[in-house]
């Protein structure tokens, strides 16, 4: 069964030609009517794939304890922007301001603010964030917060960007796009055009993928901070060093699928290029720090010991389920390692644990 986008799609290709991967990806995504995240909410065990703060809540506490040191450690500046790129379901946002609240100069001086394109989500971020005491407003990107110091954080936003993937052959580089086989079905094949900007070695049947959303997004970010001042914090699965490899997958019910199949219903994603975004930061005359393994990350800011303290009074069924999220966050076979955690900050700033 095709899904409606995907006949869309068809129509489209045989109306244009081949579609760049990037220009599929937006599409599946976020179209407004068929797109992945504008008709649903994919989180949670029921549903697609489980993210970091759907786990457990010593993920956001760990990551708005980071923020407000970096407020701390900048001389304070009120108002600040506390700012989240892609909230989901608004979890790590309402952990982040349950930290917030208590500290009555931060509470006082923060106003929140969420990127999110999908209006489906919004519901749940407005229904999650109902009781937080400070100003909350939703934005479709950065450039509508107001230019003073932001915190910004942003988990599993970047591998949900549009990526474009270009091939080395023996008469170099193609660019992939997406067509339509003998049977009308969507297929991968290669048109013309050659990556922009560096390249790295390759050999024939190398894959290259490049996120621009991410690059322009991060720079976006890293003028502002070295502008403003203030603080952010990248989380995403990903490697460190740029270099050729193919990483573009669809999950669905928690499972790899094809990701040309049934576009609209599955969860599209590549991994984060780091590497690159550190030199877009440091471009853009910001600084970077990291990335760190997100194991590394919370166990040096203290997962075992917040667990501890949220395990004392309860029976050994809920600290058996705290151990197991400290597991799924930190361990290396699962979140720990492949997840890493990038900052940007000011140029004079250090900040532990990096
Ligand atoms: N941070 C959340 C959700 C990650 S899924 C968590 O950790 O659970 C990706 C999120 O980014 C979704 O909320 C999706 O709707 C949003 N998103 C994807 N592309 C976007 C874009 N270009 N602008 C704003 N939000 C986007």
């Amino acid at each position: 069964m095709a899904s409606p986008l995907e006949a869309r799609l068809r129509a489209l290709i045989e109306a244009n030609g081949p579609l760049r991967l990037d220009a599929y990806m937006a599409l599946a995504l976020m179209d407004p009517e068929h797109g992945y995240y504008a008709t649903r909410d994919p989180f949670g065990e029921a549903g697609d794939f489980v993210t970091a703060p759907e786990i457990s809540q010593m993920f956001g506490e760990i990551l708005g304890a980071w923020l407000i040191n970096a407020w701390d450690r900048s001389s304070r500046p009120s108002p600040v922007h506390l700012v989240e790129l892609g909230p989901g379901r608004g979890t790590l946002m309402a952990d982040i301001a349950r930290v917030a609240r208590r500290l009555p100069h931060f509470r006082r001086a923060a106003r929140l603010h969420l990127i999110e394109t999908s209006g489906t989500l919004r519901e749940r971020q407005r229904a999650a964030l109902r009781d937080v005491p400070m100003p909350i407003d939703w934005h479709d990107d950065l450039g509508d917060v107001p230019e003073e110091p932001v915190l910004l954080v942003a988990n599993e936003f970047f591998d949900a960007l549009p990526i474009r993937q270009f091939q080395k052959t023996p008469d170099g580089w193609r660019e992939r796009h997406i067509g339509l086989d003998d049977g009308g079905d969507l297929a991968f094949g290669l048109g013309p055009g050659a990556p922009a900007g560096p390249r790295p070695e390759a050999s024939p049947g190398d894959l290259l993928e490049i996120c621009e959303p991410a690059q322009a997004i991060t720079a976006g970010i890293a003028r502002r901070i070295a502008r403003d001042g203030g603080a952010a914090l990248i989380v995403d699965y990903g490697h460190a060093a740029s270099g050729v490899g193919e990483t573009l997958q669809a999950v669905r019910a928690h499972a790899f699928v094809d990701p040309l199949r049934e576009p609209g219903e599955a969860d599209l994603t590549a991994h984060v290029d780091f590497g690159a975004l550190a030199r877009t930061v440091r471009g853009a005359g910001a600084a970077v720090l990291g990335p760190m393994p997100q194991g590394e990350f919370l166990l040096t800011l203290g997962l075992l010991e917040r667990a501890g303290r949220l395990g004392a009074d309860k029976d050994e069924a809920e600290r058996e389920a705290l151990r197991s999220a400290v597991e799924r966050l930190a361990g290396s076979g699962q979140m720990g390692q492949l997840f890493k955690v990038m900052a940007i900050v000011t140029r004079d700033v250090s900040l532990p644990p990096f």
